[in-house]
């Protein structure tokens, strides 16, 4: 995976080093020697990812980093600091300005490369369902504003898996009021915690007694139910290989021993805040999804989805296509009601209409709003007697049981006309299949209303 690093640092000598590592491993890189050039480029530029020097004479790290995240353009490009020291402090100010990992000097190769790989993969994967957000606002569906909203870290959880019981007991009491804390212990390889989907964070040692703690991360990153849930591991200081193993398998972010309390707390309130607004995102993005291809008024799908539906269907290559039945049905005398009952009263008869047909139609069957009071099944593998059969059923399914409604209190009577078209050699477009069905409805209509016509 490739992608664009920006290095910022005073000193020639480093830029010229870190250049030389990320291009030996096909980075594409861009370097800036202080913090307004960094800033102007990252504007103009947008790189993937920035590798940010602390020490800088004039604007600091940490002062670029804070820029970087209040710019709305930039907030989401992740930032590696770049430290001297390995201070425990350092790092706290850091993610405070919005940093997302550190890397001590002099910088080895396997955590550089380790952690700018898994901030690009985490940002390919914001970049993509944000991405899907703004394809959805084009759709004419707002429903993007709350992400500007700031995510709350309330009610969070976290599951811990450490069995040496001194060390939970700090982790518990270092994580304070951030999140509750439960923990697992591990019994057989096994995690014995139900419901892990609920948790918002594990936090998993890599060196438990009883079992290979790089086993459970790759088990809870494979299963659906926790794959998206973030990981934290605690790592023996000095171990770069089991570190890089567990980037590799995945795992969100790691911390080394002995732990520091600060930067704990930040790590964790990190990886949850990103969590949570991720899932925030494919909520929407959910919602967007289901808003485009639905009906408001009866939950049906849309005109604009059955098209599509139908297309695929009807598609040349679709040898079941010659056996697609389709129903067009049309409400009787509709526009009584409104003018009588009022147009909510209407509104509450199209839903029971749509509630009524979808529970008498079967799972492959697809039932459609085509327009006003105009409504369309779909019925692949169906024959015309079949049709015939679940049309009149449909039928009577109106006519036999009276409709409730506000405007009214006496239910009222309604009726449906329907018209059946079968695809066939005349019939192997979605257009025409739609044209035939709609022949047989104006049929249906002209012969009384309430019944079932078909054009062979
Ligand atoms: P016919 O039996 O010939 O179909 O008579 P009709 O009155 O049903 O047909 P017409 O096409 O004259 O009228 C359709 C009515 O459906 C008019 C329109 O106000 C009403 N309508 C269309 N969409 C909606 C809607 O979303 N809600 C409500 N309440 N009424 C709607
Ligand atoms: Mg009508
Ligand atoms: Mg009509």
């Amino acid at each position: 995976m490739t992608a664009r690093v920006l290095v910022v640092d005073d000193v020639i000598q480093n830029v010229k080093l870190l250049e030389a590592k990320l291009e030996s491993e096909y980075f594409e890189v861009l370097t800036a020697m202080n913090g307004e050039d960094a800033l102007e480029i990252i504007d103009k530029e947008s790189p993937d990812i920035v590798l940010l020097d602390v020490m800088m004479p004039g604007m600091d790290g940490f002062e670029v980093c804070r820029r970087i995240r209040a710019n709305s353009k930039s907030a989401h490009i992740p930032v590696i600091m770049v430290t001297a020291l390995d201070q425990p402090k350092d790092r706290v100010a850091g993610i405070e300005a919005g940093a997302d990992d550190f890397l001590t000097k002099p910088v080895l190769d396997l955590p550089l490369f380790a952690r700018v790989r898994s901030l690009v993969r985490l940002k390919v994967l914001m970049d993509e369902l944000r991405m899907r957000e703004t394809t959805g606002q084009d759709f004419g569906i707002s429903i993007g504003s709350d992400l500007s909203r700031n995510i709350s870290l309330s009610n969070a959880r976290v599951l811990l898996i450490e069995d040496y019981p001194r060390v939970a007991d700090r982790i518990i009491n270092y994580m304070g009021d951030l999140a509750a804390v439960d923990i697992d212990d591990v019994e057989a390889g096994e995690l014995t915690t139900e419901k892990l989907e609920k948790y918002d964070l594990f936090i998993i040692s890599l060196s438990l007694n009883k079992v290979d703690g790089l086993r459970i991360c790759s088990q809870l990153r494979s299963s659906e139910g926790t794959r998206r849930i973030p990981i934290l591991v605690l790592v023996d200081e000095g171990d770069t290989k089991q570190m890089v193993r567990a980037m590799e398998l995945g795992v969100s972010d790691y911390i080394t021993r002995p732990i520091d309390k600060n930067e704990l707390a930040a790590r964790a309130k990190s990886q949850i805040r990103q969590k949570r607004y991720a899932n925030r995102l494919r909520r929407n993005m959910q919602k967007s999804i289901e808003m485009a291809m639905t009906d408001a008024v009866t939950g049906l799908y849309n005109r604009h989805f059955l098209a599509t539906h139908l297309d695929n269907l009807m598609s040349s290559q679709n040898d079941k296509r010659k056996k697609v039945s389709l129903l067009m049905m049309d409400l009787d005398k509709f526009k009584l009601v409104n003018d009588t009952y009022g147009h909510a009263s209407g509104d509450e008869v199209l839903y029971e209409f749509a509630r009524r047909i979808s529970n008498d139609i079967r799972n492959i069957d697809l039932a459609a709003r085509f327009g006003g009071e105009e409504f369309v099944i779909v019925m692949p593998e169906t024959n015309l007697e079949y049709a015939h059969f679940v049309a009149e059923r449909l039928r009577m399914s109106i006519a036999n049981e009276l409709f409730e409604i506000s405007g009214s209190v006496e239910p009222i009577p309604v009726t449906v006309s329907i018209g059946i078209a079968i695809a066939g050699d005349k019939n192997l477009s979605s257009s025409k299949l739609l044209v035939a069905a709609d022949r047989a409805l104006y049929r249906a209509k002209e012969n009384g209303r309430n019944q079932v016509c078909s054009i062979e």
